[in-house]
């Protein structure tokens, strides 16, 4: 099956291949044996797919294309302050070929018309004309995703014919514009103009730029990120010429064109565009170039000041501590104290990429909160990126929040790929204010502890030694519990020990006396994911009363634990020759299911909502 995406663009170029205005270049003798009829379209994402349609296989010379690679080039080699001294970076609005230089220091304003292309080409780095032909080679060939070259024919054409470039070159080196010999810059220039490429290979170059830099398909980078942002402001203000104005109104995407018939088009951090079709306007752009950009644009909705709104929502469930909890379970005392205070404590499982537009909502919820926080908890499981700015916002928020007593809780974070600068934004003085959890669960259960050590909430008691003060047997007769107590095995555990393994026959009920036991289940990935954690006085494996069957999960000692256990056969026992006692522990056992069902209930609906 074609895609839709294909069959668009196969629509477009059919009614586009009707239009026959234009000319090819005929200035540079060799650019005018190009074929007028040849056309190809083809656009490429950030992810490598690339779509193309026509002649995308048909070689070309890059041009004038080769002027925003080249600037990346001088601003890596020279870096930012020494490019901006030799070439500005205003839209002349003058023709490609113009001698437009600054009346008085000489300084090309335009980096994309020919005289600031040619000062750009002199700051290339290398000791001679072979290392920095090379190095633009290296460059250009790292945007494309293959080794590149160069059509002679063509540069001896312009090379013989290029006396206003010429002009141009000599010109600069008379303001001190370029400092050395001006024929070593020229020949870079019309060599650099003189690469071949396919309009595929545009796509892929725009593409790169759309990508920060890296080809998507190589994942080489061909220039670093940092210089991707000037080379499209100067697309974008002068990347076609004296058309600049107009595109930017029509199609809304840094673009540079050549003489060569191509022209590619960039949507930062989406896509690239390449249209080949070397028929010209009389600016020399190509004229369904033009059009096909117009078109896609219009069709697909790329202008770049046209942005969609942010389709999903950072946060992605906020609940409170007192609608969801960790999977502690807890005492009826600790469990009400939590239900009146838990709003104090607020959850934000976010996703997405954390930028100024995307942190902003987090930062008003949080900050603007009608019942002032004193937790807050960020859930950073489906955070994808987080940039330098919404890295200082949150640092801000941290300080803000110590400042007030407040806690921020991070959860899930990974640390070093997501908030390795968190860490240096971050004042000392503020660092009380904030704690890392590696689970959103344990971030829960830590505010959990922390409002019930506030709220006066007792601890829950680590170890209880009689039956009779088992919460199953509360309500029960003293000789019934003491019959009960001769039914039951001791067992004894070390930390990290299974009572009970998932899959194994559920055999008996553990009521547990001492230390803590949680409920798990081993996840398809590796590690293990906590159902609950139970303490003294709650129980596990009720199944093996009722059901029998397999166990449905893990149980693990988490510290030094002691249990007793009731199996099936003893508890069939206790139905016939103790039906109270039965009927007891069965009711108990109810009571806390009912309890646990109440609770997740309230959880799902808060999740939501
Ligand atoms: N090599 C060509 C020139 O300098 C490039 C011009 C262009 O593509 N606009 O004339």
């Amino acid at each position: 099956m074609t895609s839709p995406i294909q069959d668009y663009l196969e629509r477009l170029h059919r009614e586009l291949a009707g239009i026959t205005d234009g000319q090819v270049a005929t200035y540079i003798p060799e650019l005018a044996k190009a074929d007028p009829a040849g056309f190809g379209i083809a656009i490429a994402t950030v992810d490598g797919r690339v779509y193309e349609v026509g002649s995308t296989h048909m070689p070309f010379t890059i041009q004038s294309i080769s002027k925003p690679l080249v600037y990346g080039v001088a601003l890596e080699d020279r870096g930012v302050d020494h490019v901006r001294r030799t070439v500005g970076v205003e839209p002349s609005g003058d023709a490609f070929n113009s001698i437009s230089l600054e009346p008085e220091t000489g300084r090309p304003m335009n980096p994309m018309i020919n005289a600031g292309a040619i000062a750009t080409s002199s700051l290339v780095a290398g000791a001679t004309r072979e290392q920095r032909l090379a190095r633009v080679l290296a460059a250009m060939s790292a945007y494309a995703g293959r080794a590149l070259g160069i059509d002679e024919a063509v540069f001896e054409s312009e090379r013989a014919t290029g006396h206003r470039n010429r002009a141009i070159g000599h010109m600069l080196r008379n303001y001190d514009i370029v400092t050395e010999d001006p024929e070593e810059a020229l020949d870079l220039y019309f060599r650099q103009c003189s690469v071949l490429i396919d309009c595929r290979d545009l796509a892929l170059m725009a593409a790169t730029l759309a990508n920060g830099g890296t080809n998507p398909v190589t994942g080489a980078s061909a220039v670093r990120s940092e210089f991707v942002g000037p080379i499209l402001s100067v697309m974008a203000t002068c990347g076609v010429y004296d058309f600049t104005g107009e595109w930017v109104y029509r199609v809304g995407l840094p673009a540079k064109s050549g003489v060569g018939g191509g022209i590619m088009a960039v949507l930062p951090g989406q896509l690239g565009i390449a249209v080949y079709s070397p028929a010209l306007d009389e600016r020399g752009n190509s004229v369904r170039g033009v059009k096909a950009c117009e078109t896609i644009s219009r069709d697909l909705g790329l202008h770049f000041l046209q942005p969609p709104r942010a389709s999903v929502s950072t946060v992605r469930a906020s609940y409170t501590l007192a609608e969801l909890r960790s999977k502690r379970r807890r005492s009826a005392a600790e469990n009400s104290l939590l239900a009146e205070h838990g709003a104090a404590a607020r959850v934000f499982e976010l996703q997405g990429d954390l930028r100024f537009a995307t942190i902003e909502p987090v930062l008003h919820a949080i900050v603007d909160d009608p019942r002032p926080l004193q937790f807050a908890v960020l859930d950073f499981k489906r955070v994808s990126h987080v940039d330098g700015a919404a890295t200082r916002m949150l640092a801000a928020l941290i300080g803000r929040c110590a400042g007030r007593g407040q806690h921020v809780v991070l959860t899930r974070v990974r640390r070093g790929e997501l908030l390795a600068a968190l860490d240096t934004e971050i004042d000392p003085r503020n660092a009380r204010a904030l704690s890392f959890q590696p689970q959103l669960d344990l971030g829960l259960e830590w505010c959990e502890r922390a409002l019930l050590a506030q709220h006066g909430g007792t601890h829950a008691s680590s170890a209880i030694d009689r039956l009779a003060d088992h919460r199953l047997c509360e309500g029960a007769a003293p000789e019934d519990v003491a019959f009960l107590e001769t039914l039951v095995s001791r067992v004894q555990s070390e930390p990290g020990a299974l009572l009970v393994r998932r899959g194994d026959p559920a055999d008996a009920i553990y009521f547990l006396m001492r230390g803590e036991v949680s409920v798990v289940v081993d996840l398809p990935g590796g590690g293990q994911k906590r159902l609950s954690t139970l303490s003294a006085g709650m129980s596990f494996g009720e199944m093996a009363l009722l059901a029998g069957g397999q166990r449905s999960a893990s149980a693990r000692a988490d510290t030094p634990v002691d249990c007793c256990t009731l199996d099936r056969e003893a508890f069939a026992r206790l139905e016939t020759e103790r039906p109270a006692l039965a009927l007891r522990l069965l009711r108990n056992l109810l009571q806390g299911t009912l309890q646990t069902a109440v609770q997740l209930t309230g959880e799902v609906a808060a999740l939501e909502g």
